[in-house]
């Protein structure tokens, strides 16, 4: 996988509003907040997107799943809340390093855009 945005940010090679950590994933703000809470939670392991993850890694993506939870709980948001993954450019996904968006804080519309 080519190096991404979201490598330098584990690496800390550059700044950014990080909120949780363990060995296995990072959890930090999104720039470009889509809502009151928007937190990117994405594994330290390179994976570019949901399509390319193989069943060696259904435990990291099981992990990220209830760090999210977790996350969401921290921030007063469990009641409500929206979990997205953009897998592939035309479903928008811009960064191909696999993150789940963790959106709360206000109404979500169902289709989504
Ligand atoms: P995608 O469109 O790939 O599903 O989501 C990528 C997300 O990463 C976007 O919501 C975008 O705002 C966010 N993002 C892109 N570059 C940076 C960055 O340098 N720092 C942070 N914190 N978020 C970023």
């Amino acid at each position: 996988m080519n190096e991404t945005i979201f490598t330098k940010i584990i690496n800390r090679e550059i700044p950014a509003d990080i909120i949780y950590e363990d060995d296995l994933c990072l959890a930090f703000k999104d720039v470009n907040p889509q809502a009151p809470t928007h937190i990117l939670i994405i594994p330290k392991s390179p994976i570019s997107k949901l399509t390319d993850a193989s069943e060696n890694d259904q435990d990291l993506l099981g992990h990220l799943l209830l760090r999210a939870r977790d996350i969401a709980k921290d921030l007063g948001v469990e009641d409500a809340y929206r979990i997205v993954i953009n897998n592939g450019e035309t479903a928008g996904q811009t960064v191909f390093h696999l993150h789940i968006h963790l959106l709360a804080g206000r109404e979500f519309n169902w289709p989504p855009g």
